[in-house]
């Protein structure tokens, strides 16, 4: 039977599997038999465990580490793309605001609709989009319609839209109207225009 110091000498060895057959067969035996030893070996594997989960926990930290930047840069590029998307559809699409001086309007009353004849002057497509305004909620909790507002935009000419779309009419009935605080907004990209039952059927310029 091999001495304990010397067994104790070999463990981490052992432990590691670097010790030939003949000695391992040994060590294992002694630590068969022998409870110090079984004890320390024990002990000694146990930290060495640990070492190699503080590795894995170190290479996973990393791994998660590199994954974060590529999410990174994934997003970086993918902004960038937005971007330039929205750059597109800006100048195509969506348009700026039109201009007081830009545009010419005539409003007139034909039966019961009130209409607002738009006209852009500026050589670019003019793009009319509207919503609806709401007022506040009624005892059913709906909140009614109080309002149009009407949101000439100016776009680049692009061969994807129709060529003649200088002008645009809106029309709203009369009865509208004829509600309390009703109105239609003229959103310019210099200031609102605004008609109420008070003004609708006056000219303008
Ligand atoms: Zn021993």
């Amino acid at each position: 039977m091999i001495k304990c110091h010397i067994v104790q000498d070999l463990l981490p060895s052992y432990i590691d599997g670097l010790l030939s057959a003949e000695t391992e067969h040994d060590i294992r035996q002694h630590l068969q038999e022998c409870e110090a030893c079984r004890a320390l070996h024990a002990k000694l594997s146990a930290s060495i465990d640990n070492v190699s989960l503080h590795v894995n926990k170190k290479e996973i930290d990393f791994l998660k580490k590199v994954r974060k930047k590529t999410t990174k840069k994934m997003v970086t590029g993918f902004t960038v793309l937005l971007l330039i998307f929205a750059l597109l559809t800006y100048f195509l699409a969506i348009g700026s605001p039109v201009r007081k001086a830009d545009l010419i309007y005539t409003t007139s009353v034909v039966g019961d609709t009130w209409r607002i004849n738009m006209q852009l002057t500026n050589g670019k497509s003019l793009l009319v989009k509207t919503e609806s305004i709401y007022g506040e909620k009624d005892s059913h909790g709906v909140k009614p319609v109080v309002g149009v507002l009407v949101k000439p935009h100016e776009l680049l000419p692009s061969p994807i839209l129709e060529s003649d779309n200088t002008s645009f009419m809106f029309g709203s009935t009369i009865d509208s109207f004829n509600k309390r605080d009703y109105k239609v907004i003229l959103r310019l990209g210099d200031g609102d225009i605004v008609f109420t039952s008070d003004n609708y059927d006056k000219q303008h310029p």
